[in-house]
């Protein structure tokens, strides 16, 4: 399958409820058409990860975020693939007037019913997967990166091969990890990896040289900022999702806001329906035991 292929077929994604109803739900705010959110997470679920407290999210406060999104969704947002993004700022497909993104870096295993859950939900995502790390323990496999790939609402992209920063290494060694990253995916999903996210979003000019010649056609970074119609399709910038933060700063980064504040209140209401129920799929799914 050629790379281009592959953004073809996902690229439904580009017409899930972006032009719906616009009523305006609890979870709806004002949209700046100048930004496009792009978020990041990394793990999710109980107890946080040694060493990764501050990026791991808990199940309740993910299904919040899940809530949330799906309510800035039905307030006429577009949640794009990484892919589809990436298309619409080069200009080769029209971006939605409301475009945002769902990602998750270096393929933790909790990842994969999150996943799911925003899928069932009609909320496409783009997970960016450490070569090294797959298989590893608490990291998702090659089997649940594969079932993860055939997903119409699931693009996997690379996060290198070590996950170690690329603008401090040869151009021999950028190459290395940017060729390699993508060849392991490619051969284990069997599908095409045209996204890429730069471990630590470390890159510089040699590593954005480098980035087109491995043959990727998108390549995200981590600027906690917004990213904008015209930017560079090889450094969308991400917000990352930090669990002090709030569902209100959540809410203002889907808004365009950048005045991210520390954690507020955190509403607590839903409890894990929506996640518990993705479990069960994905064991169903994939003929898991857990
Ligand atoms: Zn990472």
């Amino acid at each position: 399958m050629t790379d281009r292929s592959r953004g073809a077929r996902k690229g439904s994604s580009t017409d899930l409820g972006g032009f719906g109803p616009t009523s305006a739900g609890a979870g709806t705010v004002r949209m700046d058409p100048a930004f496009i959110p792009v978020l990041l997470y990394h793990a999710i679920g109980e107890p946080a990860r040694a060493g990764l407290e501050r990026f791991t999210l808990s199940d309740s406060s993910f299904t919040e975020h899940a809530q949330i999104l799906t309510a800035h969704r039905d307030g006429g947002a577009t949640p794009l693939l990484i892919g589809d993004l990436a298309d619409g700022l080069r200009g080769e497909r029209p971006l939605p007037t409301r475009p945002f993104a769902v990602t998750f870096d270096d393929g933790y295993d909790d990842n994969l019913p999150a996943i799911i859950a925003l899928a069932e939900a009609g909320i496409p995502s783009t997970i960016f997967v450490t070569a090294s790390f797959v298989g590893q323990s608490g990291m998702l496999d090659a089997h649940e990166l594969r079932e993860l790939a055939r997903h119409p609402l699931v693009e996997v992209g690379a996060h290198g091969v070590r996950h170690i920063r690329l603008d401090e290494l040869s151009r021999y060694e950028i190459a290395g990890e940017l060729r390699g990253g993508r060849e392991y995916l490619q051969e284990i999903t069997g599908a095409g990896i045209d996204s890429v996210a730069y471990p630590h979003g470390a890159h510089d000019r040699r590593v954005l040289a480098e980035v087109r010649r491995a043959g990727y056609s998108s390549g995200v970074a981590v600027r906690n900022a917004l990213s904008r119609p015209g930017d560079d399709p090889f450094a969308i910038a991400r917000w990352t999702i930090l669990d002090s933060h709030s569902a209100q700063d959540l809410h203002r980064v889907l808004g365009g806001g950048l005045a991210i504040v520390g954690s507020s209140e955190r509403l607590r209401t839903r409890g894990f329906r929506v996640v518990r129920r993705s479990r069960h799929l994905v064991r169903t799914l994939t003929g898991r035991a857990g």
